[in-house]
């Protein structure tokens, strides 16, 4: 097969680059995770559909992959940087719950939405908490040259380390005037490695450290936990949603860069070869924000009747770099779109004899990946393999696999009952609707078009829209709001 040059863009040079990694066989990869006070968003589910087609990609390509995704349980703050309350410790107050059922609660509830929007798991999850003694030995080592100590806790100073801020390319007005001030601090871009407990104060979550009885900064676990299982030396690639550019991501840079002590020998050691940021999911109605309270979740359209692999393809139809509009119209398209595809898939007959890829849509496929994750593309690639009138069936079907392996649509197994699920408000269940179906057609063919109609009205009125037209009586127009 005639393999595309692997081309990444890299937020560090803003540009694209072709990519190998540092070990020939394996590409080692850190994701940044959910913070686990709440249900993720939509929004923060795609940031996980890229880094799945990153790492299916890399697989297509050949190598072995380790992933690590970690789980924010402790120390982010309802800003990035560094002010307001640690989310967790709020919701489990704002609950009334113990703060680690909560992290497990949400935990759980993260993970079931990678496996429904099939999200292969990541080598390792690495979860903050079980880290705290590495955070306090890595705080400890950069300590001395690095930080310095005010009331509220242990701070980094960033004029101690070359570049600082070089990643997010704006250390602008408006970026540090997102930066809320604490007393002491020497910088305003200054960040928290260890918080204090404020005196008086039990938090649910603290532990015993140099700089007395606290929590770490949230920067801190991302830093500890990439560079123990995937470092020390730079590993290959770092990802997070855009928002990191800014103040996530420059901050574990700063502290990589005062851990490896190495800039003389390393000038523009970052700890990663190369940081790839997803753009964002924008809900114009303002609704994208887990903080926010009313926000749109994967369960929220599950139970809308939208299955989560609509999602998916909703994703996939973007290019990660760019913004995507979420919109109920949106994700009903797409799920127009998938069901047009596994309609396709189904029709082609299936036969004993192994069919063969067809080489030239591998290749397409290739050259759409190794294209900075071009899905949009690869999809187009997708659509006219299965239109391909020269290919026999057998063989599209076997290069239907290539594609399936690599978008992780699962078209090959997908049913027609997932794909209709009903709302869970529904007022009928699908054996319901099916057997008004199958009246309103007995209707029609002793040509009583009155009473189909009256039908038709009948399931209107209980929430499915029939169209008709449609010979596998496929579409259930789902109501989103
Ligand atoms: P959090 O749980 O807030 O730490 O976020 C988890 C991931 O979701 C991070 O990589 C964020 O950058 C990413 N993220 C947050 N909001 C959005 C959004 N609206 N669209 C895409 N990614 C997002
Ligand atoms: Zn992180």
């Amino acid at each position: 097969m005639s393999q595309a040059q692997l081309t990444f863009f890299n937020s560090l040079t803003r540009a694209l680059e072709p990519f190998s990694p540092a070990d020939p066989d394996l590409v080692r990869v850190y994701s940044c995770g959910p913070t686990v006070y709440n249900f993720a968003h939509l929004g923060n589910l795609r940031a996980y559909v890229f880094t799945d087609t990153l790492r299916r990609a890399l697989t297509w390509k050949g190598y072995q992959v380790r992933h690590v995704i970690n789980i924010t349980d402790v120390g982010h703050l309802t800003s990035d940087a560094d002010a307001g309350e640690d989310k967790m410790e709020l919701a489990a107050a704002g609950l009334g719950k113990d703060i680690w059922e909560v992290a497990a609660f949400y935990t759980a509830a993260f993970k079931q939405n990678l496996r429904d929007l099939n999200i292969l798991d990541p080598s390792l999850w690495s979860v903050a908490t079980d880290h705290i003694a590495d955070m306090i030995a890595f705080a400890e080592r950069i300590a001395p040259d690095h930080c310095y100590e005010i009331e509220s806790g242990l701070y980094f100073d960033v004029t101690t380390v070359p570049n600082y801020g070089s990643l997010a390319r704006t250390v602008s007005d408006e970026g540090e005037s997102r930066i809320d001030p604490v007393t002491g601090k020497r910088n305003p871009a200054d960040f928290a490695i260890w918080r204090k407990s404020p005196p008086g104060e039990k938090r649910q979550m603290e532990w015993d450290s140099p700089w007395g009885k606290g929590a770490p900064g949230w920067h801190l676990e991302c830093s500890v936990m990439s560079l123990k299982y995937l470092g020390p030396e730079p590993f290959d690639i770092h990802t997070g949603g855009i928002d990191h550019r800014e103040i996530h991501h420059p901050n574990e840079i700063a502290q990589n860069q005062a851990y490896c002590g190495c800039n003389d020998a390393q000038p523009g050691f970052t700890g990663a070869n190369f940081w790839m940021h997803n753009n964002f999911l924008v809900d114009r109605a303002g609704k994208m924000s887990k903080s926010a309270g009313g926000f749109t979740t994967l369960q929220s359209l599950i139970q809308r009747g939208v299955p989560p692999l609509a999602y998916r393809l909703l994703c996939l139809s973007g290019h990660y770099r760019s913004e995507l509009e979420f919109s109920p119209e949106a994700v009903v398209a797409a799920l127009t779109r998938l069901k047009r595809l596994v309609l396709t898939v189904r029709k082609l007959p299936l036969a004993d004899e192994p069919g063969i890829p067809a080489q030239a849509y591998l290749n397409r496929l290739d050259a759409a990946l190794s294209d900075d994750l071009n899905t949009p593309q690869a999809l187009v690639a997708l659509d006219e393999m299965l239109a391909d009138k020269r290919l026999s069936a057998i063989d599209r079907l076997a290069t239907l696999d290539a594609f399936d392996a690599t978008l992780g649509l699962n078209l090959l197994t997908l049913t027609r009952e997932a794909l209709r699920q009903p709302p869970a408000d529904a007022a009928l269940t699908p054996r319901a609707i099916e057997a008004r179906l199958d009246e309103r057609q007995q209707a029609r063919a002793a040509r009583d078009f009155a009473r189909s109609d009256a039908i038709r009205d009948g399931l209107i009125a209980d929430g499915v829209e029939v169209m008709d037209g449609d010979p596998l009586r496929w579409e259930w127009k789902v109501k989103l709001d």
